[in-house]
């Protein structure tokens, strides 16, 4: 289940430009960047395909894992004082392409709100 192409990428079968791993969480640079920081940061396991998938009692430590890597990235890369945004496109209308939880680190420009 949730074979998707972030699994491959977990596994190492196709390049990415990996910012951060952890045990249970790998961050790598948007192919299509939409900042001059665009991260993706995603859970290792494949069976979280959107945030409606998402149950705390199980996933709350995954979750904290996440902001820990993003606040870790933020820094890392420069963006961290400056601000930055965390995305989760959940769905149709929203746009998802991956059907594999994600959430997008956006940063190193103004961003616009509302998005569109
Ligand atoms: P979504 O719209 O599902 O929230 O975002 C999926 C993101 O994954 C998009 O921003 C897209 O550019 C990115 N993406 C899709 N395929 C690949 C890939 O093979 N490598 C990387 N690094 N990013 C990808």
């Amino acid at each position: 289940m949730g074979e998707t192409i972030f699994s491959k990428i977990i596994r190492k079968e196709i390049p990415a430009d990996i910012v951060y791993e952890g045990d249970t969480v790998l961050a790598f640079r948007d192919i299509n960047p939409q900042a001059p920081v665009h991260v993706l940061i995603i859970p290792k396991i494949t069976d979280i395909e959107t945030a409606k998938d998402i149950n705390p009692a199980e996933h709350g430590q995954l979750l904290a894992d996440m902001f820990e890597a993003a606040n870790k990235i933020a820094k890392d890369l420069g963006v961290s004082e400056s601000g930055y945004r965390l995305v989760i496109n959940s769905g149709r209308d929203a746009g998802q392409e991956v059907y594999h939880l994600h959430m997008h680190l956006l940063g190193g420009r103004k961003l616009n709100w509302p998005p569109g």
